[in-house]
């Protein structure tokens, strides 16, 4: 291994204790004179300057009035800060980065070191001070929105603007760098209180190209996006319930007016913890840095169970390796994420989830989305992803030579499938193409480089995706252009436009594009009546044959997975993402069965949670085999049900029509919608039922043994603290189970104590006795002959019974520690391959004598 890989394994460079530093460089003015001191930041009041840079090639060195060393900043920063300065800080300390961090080219280790206390800066800062560019919303602009007081406000004032944009602002170029940029967003999150000034108002003027017609529509969408993501993060800071609207709003009116705003510390709890939806909603954000390594040491060190790599460490560890090292980080405080790339993605052996083959990122919406969905927290390894979700097997191909058609069929239906993915790249990454939409030149011909095929792929695809959301000219144009490629079958263009459209659905940024090539494949996936656009480990594909593949989401064993992910739209409501609509990545080394434990209070009445369990089901209903559930169906009676959640959850359930093996931790899957019912058991509607486990089911009442009836394939019956066991049963009555291989009884050594298996004046007629006496191997000659040792075995596992060890202080809680175990033998699948104590010669002895 290279040398960066030995700095991330060796302990001490990741779990060196935390950098404190208490002193920073603060500035001010006394009486006019500048002064810099190296001072206790934390127990000074100051006001922190937040701006961006701007592009490198503009700023220089320059003096500011009374300002006796040349700071580097483009002239129109300087001209502000000159103009505003002084008056802005008064006799105030202050921290501007250009003054107080040494900007020189050697002290790279001293900025990277600054990087860690950057939030600390924020966040002590009496006030915010954030200067606007002057290039982004003009005070024409502002005056087409409006004041935004209300929702409907915002909605109007952004539709103002539209039509002001268009009119007025036509060849114009709107660029904001503190929407653009990475540190200004880092920045005003941490700050709670922030006023803006912005720089003169200029518009750049871009020249004429045909491109320009539709991406400037693009464009307002775009920054219209950006916007509300930044309000977003700002309110949304350190919340751990709603986020105000309010806040959001005044924080939106702040900056397009260079106002102030101020927001409710009470109710806040600086980051510390998850991973959460203040770094989520930004999986789209086209914000950059300089060095992506910054990306993540900006956004990570606002958690606290982040610690940086010493600088040196960092400058010479690829991104992968830091980005290894964090999620690393992560999950020993237990809260990682499950990254979007695993190990078993890229070909990497062993069983550790993350990888360092990862792709670059470009823009943060890049980093955001490698983090992947968020659970409560990412499983350690392979083996954790027991519970994951699966989808079954599924067929997968390569597309080798696909003709124009094929390829826009094929897009077509990505585009049906994954709207949302769709959505947010095209106000998102593909926003930032350079190219705009409109290739001047169509340039069809084999001979072009891959270079520029490359280039008019994204051009294409750009101008396809605003006809295909905004209608209109966009439409015409990418209809007539698609027609010229089809025409021309530029088979060339394919490959590409099959690939960068596998990345956005699979949830990938396309800045990924080179970095895929070398590792992954593009694939049809079958899954039912759907054919799907996903990406596959070329490690794993055998070209030219049909590859066989279990499509899972692996869920965290140890918490109640997340049943969707939630992303944030525009209009400030939630949308609700499935997790399977995400997750057409595959990784072959995950197949498993679905767990599900999403009632955290101990009661089923809780009719958000019950809906997600439904349209979890319906998603999976296709090719879910595997299910365990720990639900508390028994917390809420029928006639109790006043937010009618039971019939949702019976019908969710009787859809799950594959089901093979099946598990209820807590009870016999309780899911009577009435009282009294002759509601047949849900389990009975699952045809291929082979496996069976309940939870303290009569097993002598008449429902259970109509329902066993049903289950013609069952093969084992897992039964936990039944009742009913020791009570006559109608022969008539009885199920054939012509299948049955083994029926295991669950209990605690005192459990079984009370409860006995079978009592001599029913033994032939109870429960196990009817079993018993039904198996072919059965008959009193046979057992006075001396049996062979095969039927003997056959027998002896027909019927056995397991005592669940009782844990040292858990006297009395019988229950809870048998569903624990049943649980978790459930999960990973031994609870069906037991060896229990055999129960036939007690049983047979009774019979006998
Ligand atoms: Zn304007």
């Amino acid at each position: 291994m290279e040398s960066g890989a030995e700095i991330f394994q060796e302990p001490e460079t990741v779990t060196k204790p935390r950098h404190r530093h208490d002193s920073t460089v603060l500035c001010r003015f006394v009486s006019g004179e500048f002064e810099k001191v190296d001072i206790d930041f934390r127990h000074t009041n100051y006001i922190a300057f937040s701006h961006v840079w701007g592009d490198p090639s503009l700023y220089h060195p320059t003096t500011i009035s009374n300002i006796p060393e040349p700071i580097i900043a483009s002239p129109s920063k300087a001209r502000c800060l000159d103009q505003n300065l002084q008056r802005l800080v008064g006799d105030s300390y202050f921290w501007l980065d250009v003054l107080s961090i040494d900007q020189s080219p050697e002290t790279v280790e001293e900025r990277i070191q600054a990087t860690a206390i950057m939030p600390d800066i924020y966040k002590h800062a009496q006030k915010t001070i954030v200067i606007r560019d002057g290039s982004g919303f003009q005070s024409c602009c502002v005056d087409a929105i409006g004041q935004l007081r209300t929702w409907a406000d915002y909605h109007n004032g952004i539709q103002q603007w539209n039509t002001h944009w268009r009119t007025d602002h036509r060849g114009q170029r709107l660029y904001e760098g503190i929407l653009e940029r990475l540190w200004p967003l880092q920045e005003s999150v941490f700050s709670n209180h922030v006023q803006f000034i912005s720089c003169e108002e200029s518009l750049a003027r871009t020249t004429f190209s045909w491109g320009d017609i539709y991406s400037g529509t693009q464009f307002i969408s775009a920054n219209t996006d950006r916007l509300w993501t930044m309000s977003r993060a700002w309110a949304s800071y350190g919340t751990t319930g709603e986020v105000s609207g309010d806040e959001q709003l005044a924080f939106m009116n702040a900056l397009l007016r260079n106002g102030e705003v101020s927001r409710d510390r009470t109710s806040r709890i600086p980051f510390s913890t998850a991973i959460g939806r203040e770094f989520l909603i930004q999986s789209n954000s086209t914000r950059r840095t300089t060095k992506a390594r910054d990306l993540i040491l900006t956004t990570m060190s606002q958690y606290s169970w982040y610690t940086a790599p010493t600088p040196r460490d960092i400058r010479n560890m690829s991104f992968g390796q830091l980005f290894r090292d964090c999620f690393d980080q992560a999950r020993r405080a237990h809260r990682a994420t499950l990254p979007r790339i695993t190990g078993g993605m890229v070909g990497d052996d062993g069983l550790v989830l993350e990888t360092s083959n990862i792709p670059e990122p470009e823009y943060l919406g890049d980093l955001v989305k490698l983090f992947g969905l968020a659970t409560d927290a990412a499983p350690n390894n392979e083996k954790d992803c027991a519970s994951g979700l699966e989808y079954g097997k599924v067929g997968v191909r390569t597309i080798e030579s696909t003709s124009m058609v094929m390829t826009f069929d094929i897009i077509d239906r990505s585009l049906d499938f994954s709207p949302d993915a769709w959505k947010f790249a095209l106000r998102g990454e593909l926003s930032m193409s350079p190219y705009g939409v409109w290739p001047d030149e169509k340039l069809f011909l084999e001979t072009v480089s891959k270079e520029v095929c490359q280039e008019q792929a994204m051009k294409f695809l750009n101008l396809m995706l605003i006809g295909h959301f905004g209608g209109g000219g966009a439409k015409l144009d990418a209809d007539s252009f698609k027609r010229d490629l089809i025409n021309a079958n530029a088979s060339n263009y394919s490959k590409f436009f099959i690939r960068i459209a596998a990345l956005i659905s699979c949830g990938i940024g396309i800045s990924a594009l080179s970095w895929s090539e070398n590792v992954w494949t593009p694939v049809l996936v079958s899954i039912g009546e759907l054919e799907l656009l996903g990406l596959v480990s070329s490690a794993e594909m055998v070209s030219g044959e049909e590859n066989v593949f279990h499509l899972a989401t692996p869920l965290d064993s140890t918490t109640p997975p997340r049943l969707s992910a939630t992303t944030t739209n525009n209009s400030g409501t939630e949308d609700r993402v499935d997790v399977c609509n995400a997750t057409f990545l595959l990784n072959p080394n995950i197949s498993r069965c679905l767990y599900i434990s999403p009632f955290l209070d101990d009661s089923i009445d809780e009719p958000l949670i019950v809906q997600r369990v439904n349209s979890l089901f319906s998603a999976v209903s296709l090719g879910l085999k595997r299910l365990v559930i720990d639900m508390p169906l028994r917390s809420l009676y029928p006639e109790d049900d006043h937010n009618r959640v039971r019939p949702i959850l019976r019908a969710a359930f009787a859809s799950l029509e594959i089901i093979e093996e099946f598990c209820s931790v807590r009870d016999e899957l309780f899911l009577d919608t009435v009282y009294p019912t002759n509601e047949p058991k849900v389990w009975s509607f699952w045809p291929h039922l082979e496996h069976l486990a309940l939870y303290n089911v009569d097993v002598a009442s008449s429902e259970f043994l109509v329902a066993l009836r049903r289950c013609e394939r069952l093969t084992k019956l897992v039964l936990t603290r039944p009742d009913g066991l020791e009570e006559c049963i109608e022969d008539s009555e009885f199920p054939p189970l012509p299948h049955l291989q083994r029926v295991i009884i669950v209990n605690t050594a005192e459990g079984h104590r009370q409860w006995p298996l079978f009592r001599r004046p029913t033994s032939r007629s109870c429960f196990l006795g009817r079993i018993f006496t039904a198996t072919p191997h059965f008959s009193p000659a046979t057992y006075m002959a001396e049996p062979t040792a095969a039927a003997r075995g056959g027998i002896d596992r027909l019927l056995v019974s397991i005592n669940v060890p009782m844990p040292a202080g858990r006297d009395g809680y019988d229950a809870e520690v048998c569903q624990e175990w049943v649980r978790n033998h459930a999960i990973d699948g031994s609870l069906w391959k037991l060896h229990g104590a055999p129960i036939s010669r007690d049983m047979e002895q009774t019979l006998l004598c």
